[in-house]
């Protein structure tokens, strides 16, 4: 094909391809291990499999409704009533989409205006900021603190202006593997009080919190829950990353607006998926047991790199445990990631890559939605750098 011969304007000028889609291809390619993109190693549940392909080929093939089959959306306002305490209309307050990313996409598009500030928290998942500047936004950066990755809510306070439109959180968070206290959500709810700043909250690990503590869902803080979008996806809970669906929640006026630009883009989910869901859902225990089964992997993961140089940052939420290097290497942390693919054969993310500048600490992230022979196999080789 001949070039394309006239100016392009970009609208994402300093974005390449994300890290995710370029570490998976290095492991592959290598034929390395693969602990960088977050998806599951196994399959999903053999009932789930069978409840697909029975709405398939029972013709479930058409187009569902606009915002969702209305047993799915009863079947997310009944979990979300009875784990958050939060009543959300599944008529106007929840509507399913083709993945969490597309959601949050949606919910900045449907109210960012050009000049409108977001504020962002650094590291942060690599989808917010391109989503803020496609609608002409501008994000803003709130530091977390390393080691920690706690909130200064000092700072998020000083980083209000009036063209502050809205604030993305997300718990538990990508890529720090750590979690918001409830005392985080009340501070959000006082600094966010006396302004009109929409949230959208990013909760697709909502299931995954470890040690025994709970998820706080802006849902639950009713002065959070009226100004939010709140997103998930089903991707994570029921391993079937590639089904690509998530659901947001929001105030009925919120949501009515979030559908006006959902309809013509998406438009619609996957109606089978959506009728497999819907049924599956009403077995609590899927979900209800996957933090134990994810802090399984996660501590038989440390106890396979507990013999090796990194140290464990702690991992409180997620299906990532992230190792800091200190005592292994002066290199940065993308050319580690790509060397430790090509030449040992195990692949992680450079966790670097969430932020703008590269920052003073050294840390790789490990996904361990593994099989245990894949994580021992990948920790015997950290064990031996
Ligand atoms: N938010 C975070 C923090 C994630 O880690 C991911 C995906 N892993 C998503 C959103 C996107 O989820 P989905 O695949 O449903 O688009
Ligand atoms: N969220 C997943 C991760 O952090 C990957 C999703 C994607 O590849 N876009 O690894």
């Amino acid at each position: 094909m001949p070039a394309f011969v006239h100016p392009i304007a970009s609208k994402l000028p300093r974005v390449g391809t994300t890290i995710f889609t370029v570490m998976s291809r290095l492991a592959a390619e290598h034929n390395a291990i693969n602990l960088s993109q977050g998806f599951p190693d196994f399959d999903c549940a053999p009932e789930l499999r069978a409840l697909f392909t029975k709405y398939v080929n029972a013709g479930v093939n058409q187009y569902p409704p606009m915002a969702g089959i209305m047993p799915l959306r009863e079947a997310i306002t009944d979990k979300v009533q009875a784990l958050y305490g939060a009543t959300y209309d599944p008529e106007h307050e929840v509507t399913v989409v083709p993945g969490a990313t597309y959601g949050i996409f949606t919910a900045i598009a449907t109210l960012v205006h050009p000049g409108d500030e977001v504020l962002l928290f650094e590291p942060a998942y690599d989808s917010y900021a391109p989503a803020v500047e496609v609608a002409g936004g501008c994000p803003v950066y709130v530091q977390l603190r390393y080691p920690d990755y706690s909130i200064d809510w000092e700072a998020v306070q000083r980083a209000i202006t009036p063209k502050t439109r809205m604030i993305v959180i997300n718990t538990p968070n990508n890529p720090t593997a750590t979690v918001l206290s409830g005392e985080d959500l009340r501070m959000l709810e006082n600094v966010l009080r006396a302004t009109d700043i929409v949230v959208v909250s990013d909760e697709v690990y909502e299931h995954i919190v470890f040690d025994g503590h709970r998820h706080q869902s802006v849902a639950s803080f009713p002065g959070l829950a009226e100004r939010s979008f709140v997103v998930s996806s089903f991707g994570k809970t029921y391993h079937v990353t590639g089904w690509k669906t998530g659901y947001v929640l929001a105030p009925r006026e919120l949501m009515a607006e979030f559908r006006k630009v959902h309809q013509f883009n998406a438009f619609v989910t996957n109606s089978p998926v959506q009728y497999a869901l819907a049924e599956y859902m009403q077995d609590r225990d899927a979900y209800l047991t996957l933090a134990a089964f994810y802090q399984k992997k996660r501590d038989f993961f440390l106890e396979g790199v507990k013999a090796s140089r990194f140290q464990p940052l702690p991992s409180r939420g997620t299906f990532f445990q992230n190792l800091c290097y200190d005592r292994i290497s002066d290199e940065n942390d993308s050319d580690l990631a790509i060397r430790l693919t090509r030449e040992r054969g195990v692949a992680s993310i450079p966790v670097s890559v969430f932020y703008r500048e590269p920052p003073a600490h050294r840390v790789l992230r490990f996904c361990f939605a593994k099989s245990e022979d894949t994580l021992a196999r990948g920790a015997e080789i950290l064990c031996r750098l």
